[in-house]
């Protein structure tokens, strides 16, 4: 998959939510992260609502409940046809998102680990997340899609799990987590998109302007730091300083060190001449990168068996 960081660098200048935020669309870099759709899908709604009347009294931006129940069906269809041909599959943050329930910003406070449940951040009441969830698994069975269950682990160090429901019933969890794919698809594309959907989210290192104090250790530096619990850590005291810089630029190679790595951060910088959070580079497990080469080399024919 393409490192797309200049296209996503166009998403942090327009965001109006902030400099966490700002970060987060600096480092969705992955095409199929929640986040990095949702952000695309709401950029499409706020265009296509401005034409959108409403189909039975003909009025522009016409939304009574009564409207909106008797074309919910119909709205979750097409959110999960658009997703699957957009990207081979779908999931309920997907149909979630295409609705207008559910922002970018609300799916990585949740994936920060920010919020207990998903649900809370829903913009609709529970009989529609409901209706909306059971149309979808309809839908889905009906065209043959291939349920796959999805791991959701928080972007923090722990990777703890994420908690979709108020309720946190089985089936209601399982309904979250499932990614509905296309049997269109190829095995190994269908493969590729397993693994990247159950990859833990990357973990965010800064690099900062002016120096700072450690919330843990209270040493002073102008060194990479990780923030979390909104306070900076050095990389010593959350047990990050044994991985080594990848600067971006090759992107071939970060794709390849980033896959053999099993713990990556990615580091951002501020730039006051864009006023926007870039992309300096990877953090990776050293053998990572030993990996990477031997893997290169053998592609390139250097090595013999
Ligand atoms: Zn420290």
């Amino acid at each position: 998959m393409a490192d797309h960081v200049y296209r996503l660098a166009e998403i942090v200048g327009t965001s109006p939510n902030g400099v966490d935020d700002a970060i987060r669309n600096a480092v969705a870099r992955q095409p199929d992260t929640p986040e990095h759709r949702l952000a695309r899908d709401e950029r499409r709604s706020s265009r296509s609502s401005a034409r959108r009347s409403c189909r039975s009294c003909a009025r522009r931006a016409c939304d009574t409940d009564a409207v909106a129940n008797s074309r919910l069906d119909e709205r979750v269809v097409r959110a999960a046809e658009a997703a699957v041909a957009e990207q081979g599959y779908v999931s309920a943050i997907d149909v979630l998102g295409g609705l207008g329930w559910l922002t970018a910003s609300h799916v990585d406070r949740w994936r920060q680990g920010r919020v207990d449940c998903l649900e809370e951040m829903i913009q609709a009441g529970a009989g529609k997340q409901a209706a909306a969830l059971r149309t979808l698994h309809t839908w889905a069975t009906e065209q043959s899609l291939t349920p796959t269950e999805t791991q959701y682990v928080a972007r923090t160090r722990d990777r703890r799990p994420l908690r979709f429901s108020v309720s946190a019933e089985p089936d209601t969890e399982r309904a979250y987590r499932t990614h509905w794919v296309s049997p269109d698809l190829s095995t190994r594309k269908a493969e590729r998109l397993r693994a990247d959907a159950n990859r833990p989210p990357d973990l965010v290192v800064v690099a900062p302007l002016h120096e700072w104090t450690c919330a843990d250790c209270g040493a002073t530096s102008d060194d990479l730091l990780l923030m979390e619990d909104d306070a900076p850590h050095c990389l010593r005291c959350v047990q990050l300083d044994h991985l080594v810089f990848l600067p971006a630029g090759d992107a071939t190679r970060t794709r390849r060190a980033h896959r053999a790595s099993n713990l990556t951060a990615i580091v951002v910088r501020f730039s006051r001449t864009r006023k926007r959070y870039e992309r300096r580079g990877l953090l990776v497990e050293p053998d990572a990168l030993d990996r990477e080469s031997t893997t290169d080399r053998m592609q390139s024919g250097d090595l013999d068996g």
